[in-house]
């Protein structure tokens, strides 16, 4: 493991499938996230705004298809104070995350934006609201925002027809990540451990695809399977594999802000703690009015008490210095990140 530079199909296949690399894996992976950013562990506070989809891909549970879901909506004015309320607490970032909701126009995100950038000069905004137009991300980055999420789930063409309908384009996803990263976002990507089909041959093309794009952020967690939805019978992902990935992506990626998602703490209690500690340094924790936090189910049994809610931080930073790390009060911008230009590389 000396050589961490142009790691080959082979070696990475084996990290990938056996679990013996795991631990030196995860030595490595700390070491280096230690050297670039300390022992920072940035925090998000994450509004889920809506659950109202116009998609219906197979493995989530806020399908358009599914009816079996109680739907909500978040007013413009209740997302805006749910940002105030975690600017209390100590956040400096929120994400604003939903379904594909054609109930938001883009002046209502416009407004929020605006409205949480007047109100507080030191935050940074993340938007996860899907694929949309060019000139749409335009519209919302000038509004101000920073970063946007959007994991490409696979990066095997025939992957992807097998996790989603036929109306969303492979092609079209992958172009709004460049067309992102090119309007000046700090740009997050991303995949399912273990979906449906999934080969480890298909993992490797997400890692290169990754390394083409250099995404500023990494999120990746394990498929967890969803009732009323078509995969519900199909197994949970591999919590260890995750982990190995966890390191294998900060090997790659030193400079990235990667994620221990709340997917890798419903499926282990330690899960969001052993992935700080195999390489991620971002947690998200839940800042959604607490009565639609269930509601907001991509999975089954989506964890969102305790230290996953926004309004335990405290107990949260207690939580992490006590596995040696520190909970981190700026904005948590990639390394890279030029404020003045609004660039990274
Ligand atoms: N509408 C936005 C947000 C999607 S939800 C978008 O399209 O980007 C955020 C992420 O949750 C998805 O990108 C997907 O990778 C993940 N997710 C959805 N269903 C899941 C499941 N059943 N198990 C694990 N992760 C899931």
């Amino acid at each position: 493991m000396n050589n961490i530079k142009n790691i080959g199909d082979k070696t990475l296949k084996k990290w990938i499938e056996d679990d013996k690399y795991r631990k030196n894996l995860a030595i490595k992976a700390d070491q280096i996230r230690r050297e670039v950013y300390g022992d920072k562990v940035f925090v998000r506070g994450l509004i889920e705004f809506s659950n109202i989809c116009k998609n219906s891909c197979y493995y989530c549970g806020i399908r358009a298809e599914n009816t079996k879901v109680k739907r909500y909506r978040l007013s413009v004015d209740e997302i805006i104070q749910r940002a105030r309320f975690g600017y209390d607490l100590g956040f400096r970032t929120f994400v604003l995350q939903g379904g594909e909701d054609i109930g938001f126009r883009d002046d209502d995100f416009i407004k929020i934006i605006k409205d949480i950038k007047d109100l507080y000069s030191d935050v940074a905004i993340t938007l996860s609201l899907g694929v949309r137009s060019k000139e749409s991300y335009k519209k919302l980055f000038e509004a101000g925002a920073d970063r946007y999420l959007l994991r490409q789930e696979t990066s095997d063409k025939d992957h992807y027809r097998a996790l989603h309908p036929e109306s969303m384009g492979f092609e079209q996803r992958r172009r709004a990540l460049w067309d992102l990263k090119e309007i000046g976002f700090q740009v997050g990507g991303g995949f399912m451990v273990d979906s449906p089909y999934q080969t480890t041959e298909m993992i490797i093309k997400d890692i290169r695809f990754l390394q083409e794009l250099n995404p500023a952020m990494i999120g990746i967690g394990p498929f967890l399977s969803s009732k009323n939805t078509p995969f519900s019978s199909f197994p949970n992902g591999s919590y260890t594999k995750t982990l190995r990935l966890i390191s294998i992506l900060r090997i790659l990626f030193p400079k990235a802000l990667i994620p221990a998602t709340t997917a890798l703490g419903t499926i282990r209690p330690q899960g969001r703690e052993e992935g700080l500690k195999a390489g991620a340094n971002v947690l998200m924790p839940n800042l959604s009015p607490k009565d639609v936090r269930g509601a907001y189910s991509l999975y089954d049994n989506k964890l969102y008490t305790g230290t996953e809610s926004a309004e335990e931080r405290d107990l949260l930073s207690e939580k992490i210095e006590k596995i040696g790390y520190r909970l981190a009060v700026d904005r948590g911008d990639v390394i890279s990140y030029n404020k003045k230009t609004r660039r990274y590389d």
